[in-house]
């Protein structure tokens, strides 16, 4: 099948294009940019040996978005163009709300004028909310969000059921992710956010390679076995194969359906501080600071669905999340900073 990665140049998209790539699709890839680069998607095809054919375009414009679409006509669309920092969208609700609806809901209207039956959703485990109890299970009401990025993800998931309940020739599937982490066990891709992470492991990749001085742990007191919270750690390759059986699924199946994406297990921020020190073969620089606003003590898959429907199951532990990502920071310290500033346009399709 021709798969369209609607912010593809990213984390996640940059490793679900080999994965999909692997599982025998064509890849093309529409991004601004805003938070990812080309050379990730030049690393991409350097992996694969494939071409990645690559639109800079943002996925609210409607012109763009139709114009790619009817030249390409895909058989499914990924849709993982979005804002994703949790901090920031307190502070820019706004621009969160615009952002992720408008960049989907342009997408679903120019699928229908294509033609384009299926979509498969990133979303986040961050729409289960404050009320359910872990494990989550997909058929877990949303809950009560504790932020705009949760929202958009909750509110996007609604549209896009209410899309496939409204049309029978559509297929929608939801992505709820928990924690990716790691990288290509290549070192040539891998998660490089802009400034200061907000996220765990780009902040321990960071201060291991020595970007950072040290790790502030929000919040020691927590009722876990180490008073640290704990999270669904999932590598982002064996994410990025959920996706490639996402797309098959969707190819099979009319409706929409849930998926968590999570291996079941969770560890805490201190098991994922030494389980990075034994791959990094240091100790880590971190300190105990106070809890973080809207953190959920606990957060984790019941991974059983996934594993029954798709025949997925994550297979890479916490070492290998570990390793992999410092194989990537370690072998681009400043991430792709270093060769962006060689990079030229000769594969812009635009
Ligand atoms: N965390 C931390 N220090 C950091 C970043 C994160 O202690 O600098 C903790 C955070 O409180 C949470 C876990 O690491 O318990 C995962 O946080 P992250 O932001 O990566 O993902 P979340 O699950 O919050 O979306």
């Amino acid at each position: 099948m021709k798969i369209m990665l609607a912010g593809g140049a990213g984390y996640i998209g940059t490793h679900t294009a080999i994965a999909l790539i692997e599982a025998g699709h064509e890849v093309f890839v529409v991004d601004n940019f805003s938070n990812s680069c080309r050379e990730a998607v030049r690393r991409v095809e350097k992996i694969t040996g494939s071409e990645v054919r690559l639109y800079e375009a943002d996925c609210c414009d409607y012109m763009s978005v139709r114009m790619i679409m009817s030249k390409e006509k895909p058989d499914s669309v990924v849709q993982m163009a979005g804002y994703k920092a949790v901090g920031e969208s307190v502070a820019k609700p706004i621009s969160y709300y615009r952002n992720n609806l408008d960049s989907t809901l342009t997408i679903l209207e120019v699928m229908a004028e294509c033609g384009v039956k299926s979509i498969v959703f990133s979303s986040s485990a961050t729409v289960y909310g404050e009320d359910n109890p872990v494990p989550y299970t997909e058929d877990m009401p949303r809950g009560r969000c504790s932020n705009p990025y949760g929202w958009t993800k909750s509110m996007i998931e609604q549209i896009l059921e209410d899309a496939a309940a409204a049309d029978p020739s559509l297929s929608v599937v939801l992505l709820r992710y928990f924690n990716p982490v790691g990288a290509h066990e290549s070192g040539l891709i891998g998660e490089d956010p802009q400034g200061i992470p907000n996220n765990l492991m780009p902040y321990i990749t960071q201060v291991a390679v020595g970007r950072r001085d040290k790790l502030t742990v929000f919040g020691g007191d927590y009722d876990t076995p180490d008073g640290t919270c704990r999270r669904d750690y999932i590598h982002v390759m064996d994410l990025a194969d959920g996706h490639a059986r996402a797309v098959d699924y969707a190819a099979a199946h009319k409706g929409s359906a849930i998926f968590n994406l999570g291996t079941g297990i969770p560890y805490s921020v201190l098991d994922m501080v030494n389980a990075f020190s034994d791959a990094c073969g240091h100790p880590l620089n971190y300190v105990i600071g106070d809890r973080r606003a809207g953190d959920l003590q606990d957060c984790w898959a019941d991974a059983e669905k996934a594993g029954r429907i798709l025949g997925w199951k994550a297979t890479r532990g916490i070492a290998e999340m570990c390793r992999d990502s410092w194989n990537w920071q370690r072998n681009n310290p400043k991430g792709y900073a270093d060769s962006e500033e060689d990079s030229d346009e000769e594969d812009d399709e635009e």
